[in-house]
């Protein structure tokens, strides 16, 4: 985003937060070269950041792909589709609202744990083990009793 008072390029998001009902992202930016600072209305398609690999690459965020992650720990569960498209319209404002340009897979599978935690325990355990790469439910749950005993 080019600074309006020197015109340098480098700006810095100091602050991001959603208006008009998630449709838009408002960043307050300060320029690295002026240390001036101004505001941006921007569009949230603009703004959906990139998502980080595991392995350092980068890919456009994914609709469909999560969308299709969050049915296969669904499937055969008492959750409406109404539910899941509330669910990935959280996950997605909460990405825009980082104000970041990239941002880890790590973030989207960690917000797609704490969706399915409120939705549906089953699926949410189907999905940790997969995700936490655990071989079964039991070494899941082994880990579960580890961590409240930590407690
Ligand atoms: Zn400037």
């Amino acid at each position: 985003m080019q600074c309006p008072f020197c015109n340098a390029l480098d700006t810095k998001v100091i602050d991001s937060r959603l208006v008009a009902e998630g449709n838009q992202v408002r960043r307050r930016r300060e320029c690295i070269t002026c240390a001036e600072r101004f505001t941006t209305y921007e569009t949230a398609e603009l703004v959906m950041p990139r998502i980080i690999k595991q392995n350092g690459n980068r890919e456009p965020f994914d609709e469909n792909k999560l969308h299709a992650g969050l049915l296969k720990a669904l499937e055969k569960r008492p959750v409406s589709i109404e539910k899941v498209d509330e669910a990935i319209n959280r996950i997605k404002n909460h990405l825009r609202a980082t104000g970041e340009r990239e941002v880890p897979s790590r973030i989207v599978g960690e917000q797609v744990m704490q969706e399915l935690r409120q939705l549906d325990e089953v699926a949410y355990v189907r999905f940790a083990s997969v995700y936490r790469s655990f071989k079964d439910l039991n070494e899941f749950r082994a880990e579960i009793d580890r961590l409240a005993n930590d407690n």
